[in-house]
């Protein structure tokens, strides 16, 4: 192993349990909006919503949808599939109360405190997300994640999302790191490892059993993309991560 002095981590998906609370904040949603959706199928709607959402955020890695339109459309479609006709009224309120709801759910992945206990005082930590900046910092409050980062960096401000190299650059620099020193941590294959792997710096990718099933089924039980490039690490847990750093 090199000898890492920077951690550069995603935030969803790697250490805020972007899955579990997301589906928590949904029921809550359709609790509150009982009268107008309680007669659909919630989990059908949850498997869609996740379809639609990961495919507008691969837009938006491109720069080829708005914030806005990511926030709306997501929703809607889910909503589409359902054969469920809402006034756009009713879908964009949904959506603007999704990102009040989910980012105040508290939930971790798996062995995310006892890594960031393990590594704090050992090496400097970092966040680089493409979150939207108005809903992360509630995510790190409610998941008692503050006070674990140096820095967070986000795409938002610097202008580029990852796996854009101006992203990383910009980290780095921040940090005073060098790419050799640096280990990015994500579960994102495109965003974080590939984005990470074209800045020079080493990747440990999280690919739990539990991502790899929600994937399966988002992508409608199509294979999804099979990666021909092998990261520094994969890690099937962050706790593995622990016995590596
Ligand atoms: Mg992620």
């Amino acid at each position: 192993m090199k000898n890492y002095k920077h951690l550069f981590f995603d935030l969803d998906g790697t250490l805020w349990d972007l899955h579990r609370n997301t589906r928590t904040a949904m029921e809550e949603l359709f609790a509150r909006y009982g009268d107008h959706i309680s007669h659909l199928d919630f989990e059908l709607f949850f498997q869609r919503y996740h379809h639609h959402n990961n495919h507008v955020w691969s837009l938006y890695r491109q720069d080829k949808i708005k914030k806005e339109e990511l926030r709306y459309v997501r929703f809607e479609r889910a909503f589409a599939d359902l054969n469920h006709t809402s006034s756009a009224q009713f879908i964009d309120q949904f959506s603007l109360d999704f990102l009040e709801v989910a980012p105040r759910q508290s939930l971790t992945v798996e062995g995310t405190h006892e890594l960031l206990a393990h590594c704090k005082g050992r090496y400097q930590m970092h966040i680089i997300t493409n979150g939207f900046i108005e809903v992360q910092g509630h995510k790190l409050k409610a998941a008692s994640l503050e006070g674990f980062f140096e820095q967070i960096v986000y795409s938002e401000h610097v202008g580029v999302r990852k796996p854009h190299p101006d992203i990383f650059r910009y980290a780095l620099e921040n940090a005073g790191a060098t790419a050799e020193e640096s280990l990015m941590i994500g579960d994102d294959w495109e965003a974080d490892i590939l984005g990470a792997r074209n800045y020079g710096i080493d990747q440990a990718y999280l690919s739990t059993a539990e991502a790899e099933q929600n994937k399966l089924n988002a992508s409608h039980g199509n294979d999804p993309v099979r990666h021909n490039y092998k990261p520094t690490y994969t890690l099937h847990s962050l706790r593995e991560l622990i016995d590596i750093l």
